[in-house]
């Protein structure tokens, strides 16, 4: 059975196309098979953009990503736009295609692999197996809350004020993603807020409870945030998926990535609305940016975006199988102890952005056999 998707490529800047070239190639693969077909474009972002078009996203691309199935994202940004004005940033690329395509859900996951181990700053019995996935509310909470600005007093004194608001909308809408994807996965979801000393959390809490038994198959279970942090570091392991606002989930997501070791290893994911068939659009990236300072050379560890197309793969794409056969063949390379810069030990011997490319691409294809 062949099916025919449409995926939007913005590789970006920096290191950002360097990574997505490996990814390409493993996207052709699975297309010259045929049990997938893709229809693959690929447009400019982020500094790239402004270069080229004079704007960080043109309308164009924009109107790409709102047809494609899937888009993912390179990196965007670098020193040579640093200095220009803050609307027209290569950022902003980046935040008008979350705005547009109104990603409400943030997905973070937080994988060790065995070959990683020994790359956590944390005991290895601590993180061996460690499996997590942290859905974070991106569009809402205090980062968008009004009133929000500095003002100077009568006094002369001066107050910054930002407010965290959240409706019991947008609440469940982010909820029902995490709950979907703690069935598709361990059973377990816990919830966190600080129902303890914030309104905002008190709702939180309410409309999560009341959407659990739409899930009797999920396991649900509230922690206030502090405790969660706590323990994320202690035993990290109890967790299956979390799901948690905007400012907190900033926080406890970069927290998480951190246990399994590199930045060059962590993917990502933005999800909004299901279609009518419950596939959600959504825009994938690697957690990491630009890197300048290894751009060019080959150095860049493909991974994170790898594993970004995998999740694309998985969650718009309803394409399990080739989801976890690009993950698999992940696996397999570390273990074969092929290391890229990043995740390498001092001393030892490193590959290139393209030979880790062409390392996977080979387990892909012994993997499908
Ligand atoms: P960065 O993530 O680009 O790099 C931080 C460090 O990690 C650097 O030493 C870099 O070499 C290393 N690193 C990152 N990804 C790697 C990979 N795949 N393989 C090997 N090493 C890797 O963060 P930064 O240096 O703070 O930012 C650089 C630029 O990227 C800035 O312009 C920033 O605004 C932008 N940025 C963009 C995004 C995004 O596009 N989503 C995210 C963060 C930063």
């Amino acid at each position: 059975m062949t099916s025919n998707k449409q995926l939007l490529l913005l590789p970006g800047d920096g290191i950002g196309p360097e990574c997505m070239a490996e990814v390409r190639r493993v996207a052709d693969w699975l297309d010259a098979q045929g049990a997938v077909t893709f229809e693959i474009e690929e447009d400019l972002v982020g500094g790239a953009a402004i270069d080229a078009h004079g704007t960080p996203l043109a309308d164009a691309t924009m109107d790409k990503a709102m047809t494609a199935d899937a888009t993912l994202l390179g990196a965007v940004g670098g020193p040579k736009w640093d200095d220009i004005p803050f609307e027209r940033k290569p950022e902003r690329g980046l935040l008008r295609l979350r705005k547009e395509m109104a990603l409400y859900a943030n997905l973070r996951p937080a994988l060790c692999f065995d070959a990683l181990v020994e790359a956590s700053t944390l005991k290895p019995e601590v993180v061996s197996g460690l499996d997590i996935l942290i859905v974070r509310e991106l569009t809402g909470g205090v980062y968008f809350g009004e009133p929000r600005g500095i003002e100077t007093l009568p006094d002369g004194s001066r107050r910054g004020v930002n407010t965290q608001v959240y409706s019991d909308a947008e609440i469940e809408r982010v909820a029902r993603v995490a709950f979907e994807l703690a069935r598709k996965r361990g059973g377990k979801l816990c919830s966190v807020e600080k129902a303890n000393v914030m309104e905002s959390g008190v709702l939180w809490r309410e409309v999560v409870t009341a959407l659990g038994p739409d899930y009797p198959d999920v396991a649900l279970s509230h922690m206030y945030a502090d405790n969660c942090a706590m323990q994320l570091v202690r035993a990290p392991k109890q967790f299956d998926v979390i799901v948690t606002d905007n400012l907190f989930g900033d926080m406890l997501s970069d927290a998480a990535a951190m246990l399994t070791g590199s930045l060059g290893m962590l993917p990502s994911a933005s999800l909004g609305d299901p279609d009518p068939e419950g596939r959600r659009r959504g825009l994938y990236e690697p957690v990491h940016g630009s890197a300048p300072d290894i751009a060019g050379q080959g150095k860049a560890n493909p991974l994170a975006s790898l594993l970004s197309f995998a999740m694309l793969l998985r969650y718009s794409l309803d394409l399990e199988e080739e989801a976890q056969l690009v993950e698999r063949a992940v696996e397999r390379v570390l273990a074969s102890g092929q290391r890229t810069a990043d995740i390498a030990a001092s001393g030892s011997t490193t590959v290139s952005t393209r030979e880790m490319g062409d390392a996977v691409l080979e387990a892909v294809q012994a993997l499908a056999g």
